[in-house]
């Protein structure tokens, strides 16, 4: 049979390149789960996905009513789900005040990781149910919340306190709408969603790996500077970006090779180890990198899981 995998934010960027290179293995049906439907048909148009390799269907992160919606349209499918990676972010460095998911948590945490943390925490049991042996769970992380890593030193780096903000519900009245519970600072804001992608991948790991067999793994596809991550940057730094990247940090990677990349991770019996960071080298080979103290933090795993087991209506 034609195996599944749901591929959050499959409409650009790492996505959708991800959705090629899967569609060109031939076994693999891409359900792209999008907020915007049009946008997701005309880019798997656009890169030519062959009809019969994939499926739009409507998920909005910035609401958990619509990931409980997209759970059920899913189920409802009747396809069995053999892996789901978790791609989708924003990222608003140049945000002077906060937006609000629609329960009224601060966007980029609200998106990048509650919305995927309910996500991946209802899609468990329909992993569970798959027969697929390589079943795994993909949670897209980033050097940028990695304080042991040049670019994860630029400031403000990412930081997650004692999580006052995000136990205060993150949504800017009552509390503060950053994690660590200072002021409001896109860039940050993104780091700690970052981090939390990270740290919420290794709680999996702990949690589920041994019983269930599930691959739990995170990664850092390079830096792909051409991407619409930087949609919201100011324009000189959308000029200059992708050149510095290529020429002086030569971190650069194309969105063809970052979908490789991701596509190898959900796909290559090679990479079925559980509980990995992967990264590439200059010469495109995958390895086991290592996660700064934060992103690596048990305690600060587990206390976030608790958290956002709360916030999303978990516990
Ligand atoms: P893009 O902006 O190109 O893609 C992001 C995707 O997320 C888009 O499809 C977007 O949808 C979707 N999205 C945003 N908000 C929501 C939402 N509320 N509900 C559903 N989908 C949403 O960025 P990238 O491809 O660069 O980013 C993909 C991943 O790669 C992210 O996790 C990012 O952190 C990570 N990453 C990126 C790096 C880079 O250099 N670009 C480096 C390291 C990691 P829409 O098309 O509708 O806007």
């Amino acid at each position: 049979r034609q195996f599944n995998v749901v591929v959050t934010g499959a409409s650009s960027g790492l996505g959708l390149a991800t959705a090629k290179a899967l569609a060109e293995l031939g076994n693999w049906h891409v359900i792209m789960a999008c907020r915007n439907f049009l946008k997701a048909e005309k880019a798997a148009k656009s890169v030519g996905i062959p009809k019969e390799n994939y499926t739009v269907m409507h998920l909005d992160l910035a609401s958990l009513e619509s990931v409980r919606q997209f759970v059920d349209n899913f189920r409802r499918s009747g396809r069995p789900l053999d892996v789901l990676v978790c791609n989708a972010a924003i990222y608003q460095p140049t945000a002077k005040e906060p937006s609000f998911t629609a329960e009224g948590f601060e966007l980029s945490v609200g998106t990048n990781h509650l919305g995927h943390f309910l996500l991946a925490r209802l899609l468990l049991d329909d992993l569970k149910q798959s027969d697929y042996p390589m079943k795994r769970l993909i949670i897209v992380g980033s050097i940028t919340g990695n304080t042991n890593t040049l670019a994860g030193n630029v400031p403000p780096k990412a930081n997650l306190g004692d999580l006052r903000g995000l136990a205060g519900g993150l949504n800017g009245v009552g509390s503060s709408p950053m994690i660590d519970g200072g002021e409001f600072d896109g860039a940050k804001a993104y780091k700690d969603s970052k981090v939390c992608n990270m740290l919420t991948m290794q709680e999996f790991h702990q949690r589920y790996h041994e019983e269930t067999g599930i691959t739990f793994a995170s990664l850092y596809p390079g830096c792909i500077a051409t991407t619409g991550l930087f949609r919201e940057h100011v324009p000189l730094f959308r000029l200059l970006f992708p050149p510095f990247q290529k020429y002086i940090t030569k971190g650069y990677v194309s969105e063809e090779e970052a979908g490789k990349r991701l596509a190898q991770v959900v796909s290559d019996p090679g990479l079925e180890k559980s509980g990995v960071y992967w990264s590439w080298n200059k010469n495109s080979s995958s390895f086991e990198n290592q996660l700064s103290k934060e992103a690596s933090d048990t305690e600060k795993a587990r206390k976030l899981w608790d958290i956002s087991e709360k916030l999303v209506g978990l516990a």
